[in-house]
């Protein structure tokens, strides 16, 4: 598959949409006219996973954390940086980030953190983007209805709640001329013509509209295809970082136990009083110390995350929680079985492995 069709179906998951104002990530470097059939997934793209891209004949990377946040001045040889990107485009490596969407996305970092910790219906921290909703409305001959709801349904449209594939349907008569040079799937030239048709009404996320009409008007069988899109009011999900949501009852000190084995920790760091039961949990993956009053204003009792600062854990600390400094790789490193999950799931004939292996050498002694 190329890579443009790659970055295409990676948009279903982490909509170029859902990428915060200080990020700056997605196609980074490549040709994605090229074809892909072996993708390296990485947490961070450094020289390690670059050199192994390169030994092992990977042609595209995808990493959470971008090769390129700040803009350049200069790419040359005499930089760190500049001395990766060379390599991988003299290599013809592709690579592609998915940073701030992933965190953001419904199946992103924090819901697989949130669900591999054990907490029940989680929702976001606070609220960063909220998703536009549309009705699509289109006409189409009795006879080929079923394709359309198909074609609709596989680009998720209808989707409401915990419904999936939602759509109304009007039966009404269709009335059209076809004018001198057009090729009318039915009727003829100049002469108008009445059709029974019917009217599918649904519901598209904002990310899926290009591509749900684009679906839509391939499928259909006229050359021209009636269809009306309506802005709604309705209320979308509203992403934002980290989750919030409840486990059973369970003593602290045996809740930050069963964490370091899930998160498979050597450590983690622990601020806060943990002689009292905890039911409402917080996490966030990467550097979440700057939602500490998000997770408190929603009922967290624990809050983890990663790169917890001085003043941070202070502040945790006299609003009476307890913060699991988990680290930022541990917090993150979900993210990879996410990107890796969700490719297999979509896309046939390629291979997909992850490098595990951290950005960073650490040791506590
Ligand atoms: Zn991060």
């Amino acid at each position: 598959m190329k890579a443009k069709d790659i970055i295409k179906t990676l948009d279903k998951l982490c909509s170029p949409k859902l990428i915060d104002s200080w990020d700056n990530t997605g196609f980074q470097i490549g040709n994605d006219q090229k074809d892909i059939k072996r993708i390296l997934i990485a947490l961070d793209l450094d020289e390690y996973v670059i050199n192994k891209a390169i030994d092992e004949k990977y042609h595209m990377i995808i990493s959470h954390h971008p090769l390129i946040f700040k803009p350049l001045k200069n790419i040359n040889n005499r930089s760190y940086l500049g001395n990766m990107i060379l390599k991988l485009i003299e290599n013809k490596i592709v690579v592609y980030n998915a940073h701030s969407n992933l965190d953001l996305a419904i199946g992103g970092v924090n819901d697989k953190l949130a669900e591999l910790l054990g907490i029940n219906n989680p929702s976001p921290l606070n609220k960063i983007k909220k998703e536009k909703l549309y009705k699509l409305v289109v006409y189409v001959p009795e006879d080929s209805r079923e394709l359309i709801l198909r074609a609709l349904e596989e680009e998720d449209a209808g989707h409401i709640g915990n419904y999936s594939s939602c759509t109304f349907n009007t039966k009404g008569i269709g009335t059209f001329r076809p004018l001198e040079g057009t090729n009318p799937f039915i009727g003829v030239t100049n002469i108008l013509e009445e059709v029974n048709e019917v009217k599918v009404e649904t519901i598209v996320k904002e990310e899926a509209l290009n591509r749900t009409i684009n679906k839509v008007i391939k499928i259909h069988p006229y050359e021209e295809v009636a269809y009306d899109i309506f802005e709604l009011i309705n209320e979308g999900y509203n992403f934002g970082y980290g989750r919030v949501g409840d486990i059973e009852e369970v003593d602290a000190l045996n809740f930050i136990m069963d964490i370091k084995e899930k998160l498979n920790l050597d450590h983690i760091n622990i601020y806060g009083n943990l002689d009292k039961k905890i039911k409402r949990v917080a996490v966030c993956g990467g550097s979440g110390g700057d939602f500490i009053e998000d997770a408190y204003n929603k009922g967290a009792q624990i809050y983890i995350t990663g790169d917890i600062k001085y003043h941070q854990a202070q502040l945790a600390d006299q609003l009476g929680m307890i913060i699991c400094d988990a680290g930022h790789y541990h917090t993150e490193k979900v993210a990879l079985d996410v990107l890796k999950d969700f490719i297999l799931k979509e896309i046939d004939e390629v291979q997909v492995d992850i490098s595990l292996k951290p950005g960073i050498s650490h040791r506590v002694l």
